[in-house]
């Protein structure tokens, strides 16, 4: 019986007990330096010495898209576990053990506010719960997001962070897809703006619907962006894959995003996008024209 049985132990990566106290210090995976959490936080979770950017919760990126206040939506709508389903733990533990680890009731956070003075409204997605997959609730939250938008004649924000469709919810979370790309569709033709900020990692489901379906769709620098996984692709395709493949830089050189933007300056683009589409007029001391005829210029 003992033929298949692992007898000696794996070898163990022995640690220092380090004297500094958790939590302080954050070490970067880009250049391997000690970063100040204090440091880090002050420059929106981006190293100042390398700009790799951390994943950064969905109520911290509210916070630094919206320019003071917001309103949350829907804080409350919560899964029912409709398959009633298990894997190595029941969904509704998990669940519970997300809502309890993170704050949230789901995995997206809409709010609405203002961005450099523009009334928008931003969805981002929370990858600490069940990394960010998209279940019932998170296609709810965004398509109620998108109607409130056309009901106040306001951009819509959706900023990606997610692993994919939500398995334990089967093909309830797929359905998400069509759902959230047909109140999508109603915005664009409200005429108003939709721009998708995909972060790392986006892939999955939510690449294959709402995150590449923006007016205009910027990429966070060195974000994982794809629907399968590169081992899944080298194994159905039988090549070895370039580097830096589906990540954003590679992507806008092929076309498949409009723009890398560092998230030091994320907000000033949005509102310079936001502007250019003429979802508000820029501030100028000329009478602003009625918002509700305002729209992209027709061909
Ligand atoms: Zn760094």
């Amino acid at each position: 019986m003992a033929w298949f049985k692992k007898t000696r132990k794996p070898i163990e990566a022995k640690e220092k007990p380090s004297r500094v106290p958790e939590g302080l210090w954050v070490k970067c995976p880009g250049c391997a330096q000690a970063i100040y959490n204090k440091d880090l936080a002050a420059n929106l979770n981006v190293c100042p010495k390398c700009a790799h950017h951390f994943r950064v919760n969905a109520t911290e990126r509210l916070r630094m898209l919206f320019d003071g206040e917001w309103v949350e939506h829907d804080p409350r709508l919560v899964s029912t576990d409709p398959l009633n389903f298990t894997d190595t733990k029941s969904y509704k533990a998990r669940l519970k053990a997300s809502q309890a680890s993170t704050g949230v009731k789901d995995a997206v956070v809409v709010g609405s506010g203002t961005i450099d003075g523009i009334e928008t409204i931003i969805a981002a997605q929370e990858y600490a719960f069940i990394g960010g997959s998209m279940g019932v609730v998170v296609g709810e939250k965004i398509t109620r997001a998108s109607e409130k938008a056309i009901e106040r004649r306001c951009p819509t924000i959706i900023v990606c962070c997610s692993g994919g469709a939500r398995m334990m919810e089967g093909a309830l979370s797929l359905m998400q897809m069509a759902k959230v790309s047909a109140a999508l569709a109603r915005l664009d033709r409200a005429r108003l703006p939709y721009v998708s900020i995909l972060t790392d990692p986006t892939t999955g489901g939510v690449t294959a619907s709402f995150a590449m379906l923006g007016d205009l769709n910027i990429a966070e620098p060195k974000a994982l962006i794809g629907f399968a996984g590169p081992r899944v692709i080298e194994q159905t395709i039988r090549q070895k894959l370039p580097d830096g493949f589906q990540r954003s830089e590679f992507l806008v050189e092929h076309g498949m995003l409009d723009l890398v933007v560092d998230r030091r300056d994320l907000k000033a683009s949005i509102a310079r996008a936001l502007r250019f589409m003429r979802a508000i007029p820029a501030p100028s001391p000329e009478p602003a024209p009625a918002l509700a005829g305002v729209g992209r210029e027709s061909t």
